[in-house]
């Protein structure tokens, strides 16, 4: 295989646990713990991403290669390579839970690709770690087919994100409880390789905090704006200040990004967000299909709701103020820390703002068009209307004629939609009205719905059906879906059935409504 220069930063200026003994235990005093990833049985290449693949070198023949396999599985590494798992705590479901730690996510090495970026190399599922907390270190194909896919298609909705570069089935089986009803069974096991400038999290500065390891705290912070915000100039209290208000805007624009399209990360624990503002850890996350702001994927969540879709954006400021909390001793006086956390939400709102405007098509968002939003966000949430099909929908509208019939198809149910027919025509008429006093040409107007709203998303049962077919052996629906996902803001004639609305019977489908937090 072709050379990949590595250059592991994390490893080499940040301390790390002196032990290398295996089992789980609490390792203080250290970003991380040296470890090797667990052999597999067979390891094969079930799917890759090109523009993943492109950007570190791999040409068709190396992806295609037994190394390839040996080295993405665990069985084999690369000159350069030097695996570690990552030390960090969180607040899981807003309760303080200590040491968290990669338990199942081996770091392989920190590629520096030709054009200067640098992608950490990571195996999810690629067995025990010293934070492995007695489980498994693994990790099914269902989920990391889930990963895998979603990652990719995040990336191509323009959404920051982790990535993936590949997907491989183990040989082994894993043993999981999907319902969590005591009948745990056997699935194919996989691994993930996830590739980030940085893998760091709001809890890996939590967890020195909590310790009172302010050394250690420093050491992290200073490294993470070296190596991750080296734009960031300025010394001491002023840097510090500036890279937290860099966070909070970042997570501003990703929250919004979010709500935009529909996405539902499902387990917003401070352990599953990144310090770059990237989409990070896809467990049971979801796609709004009927517009509904109460709705989680999440079974383990879907009592108190506290991740569901309309509630991310106050989660995120949530979580930052926890990161707030856990940087305060770097800090003689915590105002830049207020004002980043204000910074966050000034941000949320104006970019929130501008995507009310190019989600209706409009040249630029006035109160009014806030409201307008809003009463329509109610009727599609009331008449149960796919959120998806509604927006894309929408941008075909025509303000001479304002008929709901165009839409039909968006609805779920035919007597909600009869009910709910007076209320369309009016938010119809009053939206006419606003296009005609609107600068947008029609044709402008067009364009900028159709890159606001996405005609392909990630629907729950589109990856379930992958899934089912990836069980049995076939790959296809992967692939499929990966190259549909590619171009999601295009229409793609003959790929229509992706853009469909969930069926009837996804409707209480696991896998396709609700996920358990199994993988
Ligand atoms: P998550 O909810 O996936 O973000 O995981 C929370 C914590 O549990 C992280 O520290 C994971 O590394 C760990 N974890 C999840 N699943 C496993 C597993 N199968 N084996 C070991 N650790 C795991
Ligand atoms: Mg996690």
């Amino acid at each position: 295989m072709h050379t990949l220069r590595f250059d592991n930063r994390f490893l080499r200026e940040l301390p790390g646990d002196p032990s290398d003994a295996p089992g789980p235990r609490e390792v203080t005093g250290a970003c991380y713990s040296r470890v090797t990833p667990t052999p597999v049985a067979a390891p094969r290449l079930l799917a890759y991403s090109q523009e993943m693949a492109a950007a570190l070198g791999f040409d068709a023949g190396e992806l295609a290669s037994d190394a390839f396999a040996q080295v993405f599985g665990g069985n084999a590494l690369l000159p350069g390579m030097q695996p570690w798992a990552a030390n960090y705590g969180g607040h899981q479901f807003g309760v303080w839970a200590g040491q968290l730690g990669d338990g199942r996510a081996i770091s392989l090495g920190e590629a520096v690709a030709s054009n200067g970026e640098r992608w950490e190399l990571q195996l999810k599922g690629a067995g025990p770690t010293p934070y492995s907390r007695g489980a498994d270190g693994r990790a099914v194909l269902r989920s990391s087919i889930r990963e895998f896919l979603c990652s990719e298609a995040m990336h191509h909705l323009g959404i920051p994100s982790t990535r993936a570069l590949c997907l491989l089935g183990t040989g082994e089986d894993v043993v999981r409880d999907l319902l969590y009803d005591g009948h745990p069974r056997a699935e194919p096991g996989a691994i993930v390789c996830r590739t980030s400038p940085s893998f760091i999290r709001f809890g890996s500065f939590e967890l020195p905090a909590s310790r009172g390891d302010i050394d250690l705290l420093r050491q992290l912070a200073d490294f993470t704006i070296r190596r991750d915000f080296p734009h960031l100039a300025g010394q001491g209290e002023t840097l510090y200040g500036d890279w937290f208000g860099e966070v909070c805007v970042r997570t501003a624009h990703l929250m919004a990004d979010w709500m935009r399209v529909g996405f539902v990360h499902g387990v917003m624990n401070t352990d599953n967000l990144s310090i770059l503002g990237l989409t990070l850890d896809y467990g049971p996350y979801g796609w709004i299909d009927d517009y509904d702001p109460d709705w989680t994927p999440n079974t383990t969540d879907a009592h108190r709701r506290r991740y569901r879709y309309g509630q991310q954006p106050n989660v995120a400021w949530w979580n930052l103020s926890r990161l707030a909390a856990a940087l305060a001793p770097l800090f003689g006086d915590i105002a830049p820390l207020q004002a980043g956390l204000d910074r966050y939400v000034a941000v949320y709102t104006e970019v929130d703002r501008a995507n009310t405007a190019a989600k209706l098509g409009l040249a630029a968002c006035r109160d009014e068009d806030v409201a307008l939003m809003q009463s329509l966000q109610a009727l599609l949430h009331e008449a149960e209307v796919d959120m998806t099909l509604w927006f894309r929908g929408l941008a075909d509208f025509d303000p001479q004629r304002p008929e709901l019939e165009p839409l039909h198809e968006a609805f779920y149910d035919e007597a909600k939609r009869q009910a709910h027919e007076p209320a369309f025509a009016d938010w119809l008429a009053r939206y006419a009205a606003r296009l005609a006093d609107d600068s947008l040409s029609t044709t402008e107007r067009r364009a900028r719905m159709r890159a606001a709203n996405p005609r392909y998303v990630l629907r729950n049962y589109l990856a379930q059906q992958a899934i089912e077919r990836a069980e049995q052996g076939d790959n296809g629906g992967i692939h499929e879906l990966l190259d549909v996902l590619r171009h999601p803001y295009e229409d793609q004639p003959g790929r229509e059935a992706y853009a469909r609305k969930r069926p009837d019977w996804a409707r209480h489908k696991p896998g396709c409504s609700m996920l358990s937090c199994s993988s």
